[in-house]
């Protein structure tokens, strides 16, 4: 569906558009409670502003299955262009993979899996498995091939995005598949599903981190003011029930979930945490008028990002 009213910054080429969600990605159902619109008018991607349509951006949970999605969203052209414009280095943050490598093989039973990783970006958690003694295939599937994943890949690369509603592999379903940062980009989440339950051997395990709508800063300041939300790539927004739920319907049992930090803000600095600190409480006396006392200062910010918020969720999922 396009929309009149599209400003992109010249630079972006503006045969691009939004699509409106009516039901919901998941399960499917119309039945939906309204939880708010995002209060601005465009999103900010790298030094991009690109302008909503001309319709609010409402944010809805789903009545069945309780998962939070948008309407409108930007279709794939419109993705692909600001993507193509920075999307190199955006989600290759330094990160220390210890715990998840005791994680992982505490959920294998040992060093010896075949682990497929699912949004690969340069190939950083691959290449922490490869030097932590990981054993058997190391594959990954992403839209993009980063230069620096292929040296870290010792099985298959599968070029697609995981809603694709269908693409070449191996057929060789693996023990644990990781998602790391992953569900939150999905425009369909049913699909997504069926084909995790392809790829992930019976018995074998899914391992998903993602935002939680069920968190604190959701519940207290409204899910569509979430800076989570109002990000221009984040289309869905999962809570255990909603995961329990949609994941269980393709065959997969939930045996673990818990909140926690996002895996970036698990190795910031003190520094960087002090000023985010101070963010909030300025968020939290001056609620609302943040983003303008933001924009008064030159920053672009609707929400500071609280250094000690569980807003992410890691769940363990074993397939039927
Ligand atoms: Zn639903």
């Amino acid at each position: 569906m396009q929309f009149s009213g599209l400003e992109l910054p010249a630079s972006l080429p503006a045969a691009s558009g939004w699509k409106r969600v009516t039901a919901c990605p998941a399960c499917a159902s119309p039945a939906r409670i309204p939880q708010g619109e995002i209060p601005e008018r465009y999103y900010v991607f790298g030094s991009d502003r690109v302008s909503f349509p001309n319709a609010a951006i409402g944010v809805h949970r789903c009545g069945r299955c309780g998962l939070i999605y948008k309407s409108p969203v930007p279709e794939d052209g419109l993705l692909a262009s600001v993507f193509a414009r920075h999307a190199a280095g955006k989600w290759d943050l330094p990160h220390d993979y210890e715990p998840e490598l005791r994680r992982l093989r505490e959920l294998a039973g040992g060093s010896e899996l075949d682990l497929l990783d699912i949004g690969t970006s340069d190939g950083a958690w691959l290449g922490a498995c490869a030097a932590g003694g990981i054993r058997g295939r190391r594959s990954a599937l992403d839209v993009v091939r980063y230069p620096g994943a292929d040296a870290q890949i010792s099985g298959e690369f599968i070029h697609a995005a995981l809603d694709d509603p269908g693409f070449g592999w191996s057929g060789e379903p693996y023990d644990v598949v990781t998602a790391f940062d992953v569900l939150e980009h999905l425009h369909r989440p049913d699909v997504a599903f069926a084909n995790l339950r392809a790829l992930v051997r019976p018995g074998g395990w899914l391992w998903i981190e993602t935002g939680c709508a069920d968190s604190f800063w959701p519940n207290r300041f409204g899910v569509h003011h979430w800076w989570y939300v109002r990000l221009l790539e984040h289309h869905v927004f999962w809570s255990r029930r909603s995961l329990e739920h949609v994941a269980g319907v393709h065959g997969f049992a939930l045996e673990r979930c818990e909140s926690t930090r996002h895996k970036s803000w698990r190795d910031a600095g003190l520094a960087e945490i002090g000023a985010e600190l101070l963010k909030t409480g300025v968020y939290c006396a001056v609620g609302r008028r943040y983003a303008a006392l933001a924009q008064h200062f030159g920053r672009e910010g609707n929400q500071p990002w609280y250094p000690f918020g569980r807003d992410h969720l890691r769940a363990w999922l074993r397939r039927c």
